[in-house]
């Protein structure tokens, strides 16, 4: 073999002397954790970046997903979509709440909004659609839906950093939006996350909710638990931010690459963005025809050493030890015949080159 090997993502980090010197004043301050100035600078970096109005920084997408339900006061029955990562749906059932899976949009790869009405029942207390690969979902429609039947709205946004609907950030949408910043994140902090709320009040609920349900006094006046980043963290987040307009770069000329390397192949389709809405392209998903398919292109790419990732198999409500089984044949369709392809900062282009051939071989026999 000929190359080191090439997996799905690799962590976006910045040079490692600019960490140093965040580490440096961290040990003269002894301050490791409990909302340092580090944690409090990364947020405003974070908010001015995407310009958004409020973020509060935890210590993982899941848990930021968590306090969102938490923060509402969600009960009962919460829809979303069985194409995800299972921590959408761990998320809901640590709250006490059950998920019921609405099916997706063939294109969008999305919840597909026309389908939510029959999903409501008078148990409903909420809708968590995700931001599948960075791709809008149709928040305005989702909206319109939610407003009628006076649900909440929490985006799973963990993969949406720095994508845009209506030139806003995405993360503006939604009661609550959580988003992640786990290693194979678009930003990452190592581990973290961050929910974002444009209503005050709720965002000083979550700082609540994260720091054991303390007020300034600490005197306990909420249901909180340990949410909180640590300077460590924040700190790598605020190195990370910087670059981040050249990793999103990255990942669009990437995303061109591979497109115009295989948009003549008849058999594959690619995920669809809606109008007003700019993905990230933080992933390269390709659907195939058949499960063979995959598999086939999947021995093909490890041949050479390149790991592709079924990203997401199975679809979670196929996960029987997690949640009941409900059906929704679109969703499991896709989710048998989908594979990320390798997209990341550093990503050679004679690597693209090679994996567009195998793809070519594979799919074009
Ligand atoms: C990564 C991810 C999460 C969870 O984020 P963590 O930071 O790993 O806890 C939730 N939902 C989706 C769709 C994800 O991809």
């Amino acid at each position: 073999m000929s190359h080191k090997p090439v997996y799905v993502t690799k962590p976006s980090l910045a040079d490692l002397s600019e960490y140093m010197k965040i580490l440096e004043g961290i040990w003269e301050r002894g301050i490791l954790t409990h909302n340092g100035p580090l944690v409090q600078e990364f947020e405003r970096e974070v908010c001015s970046h995407f310009e958004l109005p409020g973020f509060v920084a935890v210590s993982n997408g899941t848990i930021a997903l968590q306090m969102a339900i938490k923060a509402l006061g969600l009960k009962g029955e919460i829809i979303t979509t069985p194409f995800t990562w299972i921590a959408t749906v761990s998320a809901i059932k640590w709250e006490g709440c059950k998920p019921v899976f609405c099916d997706i949009d063939a294109d969008t790869l999305n919840l597909d909004p026309s389908k939510l009405e029959d999903a409501i029942t008078d148990q409903t207390s909420a809708i968590m659609p995700v931001h599948v690969f960075g791709n809008p979902c149709d928040v305005d429609e989702i909206e319109r839906i939610a407003k009628k039947h006076q649900l909440k709205v929490i985006y799973d946004a963990a993969h949406a950093i720095g994508s845009v609907y209506k030139n806003r950030s995405l993360l503006r949408y939604g009661d609550i939006s959580a988003t992640s910043l786990h290693a194979t994140k678009i930003l990452n902090t190592a581990e973290g996350g961050g929910c974002v709320s444009n209503d005050p009040n709720l965002v000083q609920k979550l700082r609540r909710i994260r720091f054991f349900g303390h007020d300034h006094e600490k005197e306990i006046v909420e249901d909180g638990f340990n949410g909180k980043m640590t300077e460590i963290h924040a700190g790598l987040g605020l190195v990370n931010i910087k670059h981040f307009h050249s990793v999103l770069a990255e990942r669009v000329r990437i995303y061109h690459t591979y497109i115009n390397g295989l948009k003549e192949i008849k058999t594959i389709k690619f995920q669809k963005t809606a109008k007003n809405s700019t993905s990230n392209y933080a992933y390269f998903p390709l659907i195939l025809e058949s499960q063979e398919k995959i598999h086939e292109l999947t021995a093909a790419l490890e041949n050479r050493n390149i790991y592709a990732r079924r990203y997401f198999y199975p679809s979670v409500n196929r996960y029987r030890k997690v949640v009941d089984y409900q059906k929704t044949p679109i969703a499991e369709s896709i989710s048998d015949r989908i594979l990320c392809l390798p997209s990341y900062s550093g990503l050679e282009d004679s690597t693209i080159k090679t994996i567009i051939e195998i793809v070519k071989e594979i799919c074009c026999e």
